[in-house]
């Protein structure tokens, strides 16, 4: 087969599976509840969203297979409207509306421990709806394309596919269960966190998890491989006036986290430390349009390279720095 031929069979392939992966139901997060999932935001719309927009929009990750298998699209981050950025389809209209109603309209308090606590929910529902959707993708994927790919290009997505069924089989529903156990009991003991209030709108809006033993992850789960993976949520939430920034992560990995207990916000580099984290780790950063578009070429690519890539904090001066800070 022409090679020409093989990539418009696959392109048209993804479209299907796409298409397919759009109109899949999943079952609201919410322990007890058997209503099907709406498509949430991850990062408030009215709120976080809107206070950075322009015209509606902003850059955010692109989320479309069809789109990040296109060798002609380089850029990673893609104008998209408020609307579609950051959604995900976690919990019913009930729980998604009740369960984080205190930290959305403006009402986030960063000194509050069950603000902190929803924000790590938030962003554990979204790590696990977004793993959820992506794995079943994957199989679609294979299933409609996996024949036109190279053994090795075969071996390495399956692989890829692998390690989100250990996250969805083995570490999800463990820390799910914890999550709602704290959030039943109301015990804020449970969780750590370090969070700060930046007295301006830094024009970037992020939620994520990530490991908080960054670049030493695979050797620490080599030695330590029955138990569940550790991460850490960071969630950025900037509004008219100011931004909020918040690590959280359960206290029974206390000892793995000093790195972010000790975060200052009066450190000298801490604007060059926030936008690391933000750059290297997010999988969910939206930017403000005007801030993204005077970014040089080089130096975008650069940030693309560090995207998905865990470096460690040495290197936070190479990342350019986009925030408005
Ligand atoms: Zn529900």
């Amino acid at each position: 087969m022409r090679e020409s031929q093989r990539k418009k069979l696959i392109m048209a392939g993804l479209g299907k599976a796409q298409k397919k992966s759009n109109r899949r139901k999943y079952k609201c997060i919410h322990p007890n509840c058997n209503l099907d999932s709406i498509k949430s935001h991850s990062q408030q719309k009215k709120g976080q969203l809107s206070s950075i927009a322009e015209d509606s929009s902003v850059y955010a990750m692109r989320k479309n297979m069809y789109q990040l298998f296109n060798a002609e699209i380089k850029d990673l981050l893609s104008k998209q409207t408020i609307g579609e950025a950051s959604r995900y389809k976690g919990y019913c209209n009930a729980h998604d509306t009740n369960i984080f109603s205190p930290i959305e309209n403006g009402n986030l308090d960063i000194d509050n421990p069950e603000h902190n606590f929803l924000l790590l929910l938030r962003a554990v529902s979204y790590e696990y709806a977004s793993k959820r959707g992506m794995y079943d993708q994957k199989k679609d994927i294979l299933s409609q394309v996996g024949h036109l790919f190279s053994y090795e290009g075969k071996k390495n997505y399956e692989a890829s596919s692998y390690g989100i069924k250990v996250f969805l089989e083995k570490d999800a529903p463990y820390y799910l269960s914890l999550l709602f156990d704290i959030y039943e009991s109301e015990d804020w003991s449970k969780i750590k966190y370090n969070s700060f209030q930046i007295e301006k709108n830094i024009g970037v809006s992020s939620t994520t998890c990530f490991s908080p033993l960054r670049e030493d992850h695979p050797s620490w789960m080599a030695e330590n491989f029955e138990k569940p993976q550790p991460f850490i949520s960071f969630s950025v939430v900037p509004d008219a006036s100011k931004t909020s920034v918040a690590f959280v992560w359960f206290a029974e990995i206390a000892d793995l986290c000093g790195e972010y207990s000790r975060i200052d916000i009066n450190q000298e580099d801490i604007s060059n430390v926030i936008n690391t984290y933000i750059f290297c780790e997010s999988e969910d950063v939206c930017v403000k349009p005007s801030l993204w578009e005077k970014i040089s070429i080089p130096d975008k690519n650069m940030i693309y390279r560090h995207m998905g890539e865990s470096d460690s904090l040495s290197s936070a001066n190479r990342v350019p720095l986009v925030l408005d800070w």
